[in-house]
């Protein structure tokens, strides 16, 4: 059965606007809440946000219990020894097809690494020894490894409870719960981190506050957002995987939240756009699964994307995606910005 969420009214939670125009409205692609949720657009300020929001006691509930995203496995550490680059996160299992002599041959080999690399995390390039980072919905720790791995301490914060065993038995230090609920000291990290975290908060100025004040002036904040002003947005509408409704409450333009941090006390480094192609195949699959009712492939593409992308995807996929990124036009933003002091 699906979750019953209890809905309020709000208003813009950038600008505090009450003005807005309805975009469209969707079910929960994923079954897990029932009803039908809107996204509006503010008309102040045109930031895009679900309105009427869930209560902050019925955000759980907007989660399966086989959430996607918490199911990762610790990755591999980051193998190229790069400075301040963009890492992938996790590559795909190498099938046997690229698993034995096929890896020696080097241009496979390049094309293969340039596919799945992704760009999705990004690691600070100076030597961590000595300082403290701050991930926040670290789930099972998968960068808190990588933090480790480049001498960093990191701490991990996640709003669901299961995956952080996983984060514990791997030695980590890491909390159950929201920022607001552990209270760390202030100016106590060097870097935070919120990999696809700020579209999922009710409140993202709050939420930007509270991690400038536990940031060291100049400290780092790196995060990552669904970018709503892409191509791929408006190509699939409702069913962009992006919007994911009722999960992401927020959804952010490049200039939107150029403007937010600025407005937080952050100074925007870079805002890079992600080769990724992850949200096409669980977007095309929401489509193809309402069209066609009667065909399992939509279904199917749509676990895939909830899961790990099949490794077919990234060699038939990552160039367009690549390209893409090139446009500015990815789905999927990095954005690396730092206290100002
Ligand atoms: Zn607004």
């Amino acid at each position: 059965m699906p979750n019953i969420l209890t809905m309020h009214d709000v208003p813009c939670p950038l600008c505090g606007s009450e003005n807005n125009t309805p975009v469209f409205t969707s079910p929960d692609w994923t079954g897990t809440a029932a009803g039908d949720f809107r996204l509006v657009r503010c008309r102040a300020c045109q930031h895009r946000y679900l309105n009427p929001m869930p209560v902050d006691e019925s955000l759980a509930d907007c989660y399966p219990q086989d959430y996607g995203p918490h199911q990762r496995a610790i990755g591999r550490p980051a193998t190229h020894g790069g400075t301040g680059q963009l890492n992938r996160s996790q590559p795909p299992k190498i099938p046997w097809y690229l698993s034995s002599w096929v890896r020696s041959i080097p241009g496979p080999l390049a094309y293969y690494r340039w596919v799945t690399d992704t760009k999705s995390v990004w690691v600070p390039s100076e030597d961590g020894a000595g300082r403290r980072a701050l991930e926040l919905g670290c789930s099972s720790g998968w960068f808190l490894a990588q933090l480790r791995n480049r001498g960093w301490s990191p701490v991990g914060v996640d709003l669901v409870e299961g995956p952080l065993t996983k984060a514990r038995d791997a030695g980590f230090e890491v909390h159950h719960g929201t920022l607001d609920s552990v209270q760390f000291d202030a100016e106590c990290f060097d870097a935070v981190f919120a990999w696809m975290v700020i579209e999922h908060v009710p409140r993202p100025k709050e939420t930007l506050r509270a991690i400038h004040s536990v940031l060291k002036p100049g400290g780092h904040f790196a995060f990552s957002i669904p970018n709503v002003a892409s191509w791929e947005s408006r190509l699939f509408g409702r069913h962009w995987r992006g919007y994911d409704l009722p999960r992401h409450p927020q959804h952010f333009t490049p200039r939107v939240i150029r403007t937010l941090l600025n407005d937080e006390g952050f100074e925007v480094k870079a805002i890079s756009h992600q080769p990724s192609f992850l949200y096409w195949i669980g977007s095309a699959g929401s489509w193809l699964r309402e069209t066609f009712p009667n065909w399992s492939l939509g279904a199917t593409l749509m676990e895939q994307y909830e899961n790990q992308p099949p490794l077919w995807s990234y060699l038939l996929l990552g160039p367009l995606g690549s390209l893409n990124a090139l446009m500015h036009q990815s789905g999927r933003l990095t954005i690396i910005a730092s206290r100002k002091s």
